[in-house]
């Protein structure tokens, strides 16, 4: 029988699901993901969770939950940086701990650090970590993590042409450029983790879609294009997820077209308080492309949020066709 490993369905799932599902197998490992996020899954995450965290933190609560009993291991790596010079979130950092401290009955966690803060061989060393748990031979875990880096790549490239992570792991074909008349490119920033949970964000991205709305998300930009663009800051961003959103909203700013900006936050995140404060500032200053902010909680409303969603399409789309020197403001 293989071991079997779950992965909770939240945070940095979105990004690196096709990474370490590949690794795993490739160790001889069957993966088990948590079901899709669902009412009973974000309850059990608030129920358990401490009530400072903020909303995806709960929401993976409810997710490791939904995985006891049913796994070997459960992977939550201690994720400290993911590139150079930059941290993530003490909140995720500190999150194997929390799960440890709040949860029980839990499988054996598989928690090693991952900090390419100051080296990216860590990231190597770090896998090498986590492939002992599967395999003594190192010749075999360099190669799985060799391939589980190629699935990466090709996950970002699906990312960056606009296929959204549900469209890849499940397959479904993706609609990606509505052609319709009144079509609006509208750019969408916020963590992977809230955007792309369709529960979390309450189907945001597919109500869009359905708008004829040409959805632009960060991981649609080059990186070669954030980076350029956070030269602008005076000073550099401490947070890889603050110079990212920094980075492509004023790429997005710059670029031809774009009829409006969706700040997405996470209510209590320290990070998305000052990021978004940022992004405001820069699109109020320098343009007048149309900017919402929609902040996200456990208590937050679908119908609010529809209202709010078509109130601002509504507005863009009259604006276009009725005038041109409205401020952004209204
Ligand atoms: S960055 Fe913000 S939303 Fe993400 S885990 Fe940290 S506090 Fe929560």
């Amino acid at each position: 029988m293989p071991k079997t490993v779950g992965i909770p369905r939240g945070l940095f799932f979105y990004e690196y699901y096709p990474l370490w599902k590949r690794f795993f197998e490739e160790l001889g490992a069957q993966v088990i993901l948590s079901e899709p996020t669902s009412k009973q899954i974000l309850d059990a995450g608030v129920k358990s969770c401490v009530d400072e965290a903020c909303l995806p933190l709960k929401v993976f609560h409810g997710h490791v939950l939904n995985l006891v009993g049913k796994v070997d291991y459960l992977f939550i790596p201690r994720l400290t940086s993911v590139s150079k010079n930059e941290y993530i979130c003490p909140k995720i950092g500190g999150l194997p701990d929390m799960i440890k401290h709040t949860l029980q009955g839990l499988p054996r966690i598989i928690d090693t650090e991952i900090n390419l803060r100051k080296s990216s061989s860590n990231a190597y060393k770090a896998a090498y970590e986590i492939g002992m748990n599967f395999s003594s031979n190192s010749t075999e875990i360099r190669k799985a993590y060799k391939k589980a880096l190629q699935s990466h790549e090709a996950h970002k490239e699906k990312l960056k042409s606009g296929i959204l992570p549900d469209e890849i792991f499940s397959k479904k074909s993706a609609r990606i450029h509505p052609k319709k008349e009144l079509t609006l490119d509208i750019a969408v920033i916020g963590h992977a983790y809230n955007l792309f949970d369709s529960y979390v964000s309450m189907e945001m991205l597919a109500k869009l879609r359905k708008n004829n709305i040409n959805i632009h998300t960060i991981d649609m930009v080059d990186e070669s294009d954030i980076n350029q663009m956070h030269k602008a800051l005076r000073k550099r961003m401490f947070w890889n997820f603050g110079r990212r959103a920094v980075g492509s909203a004023l790429h997005f700013l710059g670029r031809e077209g774009m009829d409006g900006v969706i700040y997405v936050m996470s209510f209590g995140c320290g990070v998305d308080s000052f990021v978004c404060d940022m992004v405001e500032r820069r699109i109020r200053q320098n343009s007048d492309i149309p900017f919402i902010v929609l902040t996200l909680d456990e208590h937050s409303g679908e119908a609010g949020m529809d209202t709010r969603l078509e109130a601002f399409i509504d507005m863009i789309r009259w604006r276009k066709l009725n005038e041109s020197n409205i401020p952004a403001y209204g």
